[in-house]
């Protein structure tokens, strides 16, 4: 166990926390001191509370408690109204990965559908003309970044409905043929792994590949699997909860020229990953707006045509045979529009995006630097703005939770013993159970703010470990 400090030993360990701040303490009463933590400039940056054990004797009571939070959260109301006027604002948002704001170029965009009476499938009027226009304007610049004719390129509802489609659309096409074999990996997402579920009720075959320590599927692996009635490879892109990029380029020459189709779950790498998705010859890429700071609620699935072959894969409903009759619905004009702002922004833009993101990794691993931490994933294989990262004896829950009025995370999937819900991603490339519960995303985009949140991680991180019971 760790030696029960005193009141100037606590004192002294936050004070090490925040080497350039000062830490000031308010008020003492019953047995709390309550203070705050200042910058040079006299803005308080966190809050401190230590809860002192009463003693009855003349010794130095020792703490009980050292909790730290956002500002204005334990201080005592010391009437410091800058503080208070801080405790309002808003975590700082870490977590890109699940989605991303909208960006207000993209809202701009939206506006004038949604207020226009705007169906692309009216052909009678000039208000379904101009709709139909920025339809397959928005198309156009969805297939610039895939690199694809815009006439293979189906809206959806999103990455999950692409998934689907691009999985179960399949089943018709594999049962006709006798082609009843799939593959695909053990770290897919939800959205891919459930559709295999319902394909496996229907009689398919399906095989998980297993994936390295380093969080990435071997192409070799892949290839032995591969039978002559493979149906169908689906292997994402990056993996969301470790950034982890796949090699999914070799992959897909292994089953180019074959009757076998290759789909990959591009929902963390589209509009990022720009050449690469360019570059890959994939049959099926499944893709999200929320992912690219466009609306949530609209995505799309390429289809590639191969020579002049009938498509193989059928639609999931029947209706007014919008889509060509592959995704039929009436097309959501405003969300397809701000999708198609959102991936021409990030044709423009991908670059300088990914610079930013990678110097805010280098700020982090800077702050890191000190800290007992392991990296989840090879590091040369991630995207640049996601790190799942295990601080060595710090519960993630714990963390997350005492880091919340600060920092927006989260460690991809809860971590509670009763409830059996770790990450089954970490769970697969091979780490130990207090690892996975230790692990944290951290995901953020080019945004500055993403550098002084890592401080503050860093510190809390420091603080817990001091604790630790080894
Ligand atoms: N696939 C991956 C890899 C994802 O990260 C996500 C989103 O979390 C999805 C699919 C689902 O995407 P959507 O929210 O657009 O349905």
């Amino acid at each position: 166990m760790p030696k029960p400090l005193n009141y100037d030993e606590a004192l002294d360990r936050i004070q090490r926390m925040f080497p350039d701040h000062e830490v000031v303490v308010y008020d003492g009463d019953h047995g709390q001191e309550s203070g705050i933590i200042e910058a040079s400039d006299g803005t308080a940056v966190a809050s401190f509370r230590l809860t002192l054990k009463e003693r009855s004797d003349s010794a130095i009571p020792t703490v009980k408690k050292v909790r730290i939070g956002a500002v204005g959260q334990f201080c005592g109301m010391p009437g410091d109204i800058q503080a208070f006027e801080q405790s309002q604002s808003d975590p700082v948002y870490l977590d890109y990965n699940a989605t991303t704001p909208m960006d207000p170029r993209v809202l701009q965009a939206m506006i004038p559908w949604f207020l226009a009476p705007s169906n692309a499938g009216s052909r009678t009027h000039i208000y379904g003309q101009r709709a139909k226009e920025a339809v397959e304007t928005a198309r156009r610049q969805i297939a610039d970044l895939l690199n694809a004719p815009p006439e293979e390129v189906f809206f959806t509802s999103g990455a999950t409905e692409s998934n689907n489609l691009a999985i179960l659309g399949l089943a018709e096409h594999g049962l006709k043929t006798g082609r009843k074999h799939v593959i695909s990996t053990a770290i897919e997402h939800k959205a891919v792994l459930e559709p295999l579920d319902r394909l496996r009720q229907l009689g398919f075959e399906v095989d998980l590949a297993p994936v390295t320590r380093g969080g990435f599927v071997e192409p070799e692996t892949i290839q032995r699997l591969l039978r002559p009635e493979t149906l169908l490879v689906s292997v994402m892109h990056a993996n969301n909860e470790t950034g982890i990029l796949q090699p999914v380029h070799e992959i897909q020459q292994l089953v180019a020229g074959t009757d076998t189709l290759f789909h990959t779950d591009a929902a963390q790498t589209f509009g990022k990953e720009v050449p690469a998705l360019r570059s890959l010859k994939a049959d099926m890429v499944s893709v999200s707006s929320h992912k690219i700071y466009g609306p949530q609620g609209v995505g799309a699935l390429l289809v590639r045509r191969r020579g002049i072959q009938k498509r193989p894969v059928q639609p999931l409903f029947y209706g007014g045979g919008q889509e060509r009759g592959l995704r039929p619905g009436t097309v959501p004009v405003a969300l397809t529009v701000g999708f198609g702002e959102a991936a021409r922004l990030a044709g423009e833009e991908w670059q300088s995006n990914r610079a930013a993101a990678l110097q805010i990794r280098q700020q982090l691993l800077n702050d890191l630097n000190g800290i007992e931490y392991q990296i989840n994933g090879d590091p040369e294989r991630s995207l640049p703005h996601v790190m799942n990262v295990s601080f060595t004896c710090v519960d993630s829950e714990a963390l997350m939770l005492t880091l919340r009025d600060q920092i927006a995370i989260s460690n991809g999937s809860a971590c509670n013993t009763t409830q059996h819900q770790q990450s089954y991603v970490l769970k697969m490339m091979g780490f130990e159970d207090e690892r996975i519960c230790n692990s944290i995303r951290l995901s953020w985009n080019h945004d500055e703010s993403a550098k002084v949140a890592f401080h503050c991680l860093q510190s809390l991180t420091t603080y817990f470990s001091s604790f630790a019971d080894r």
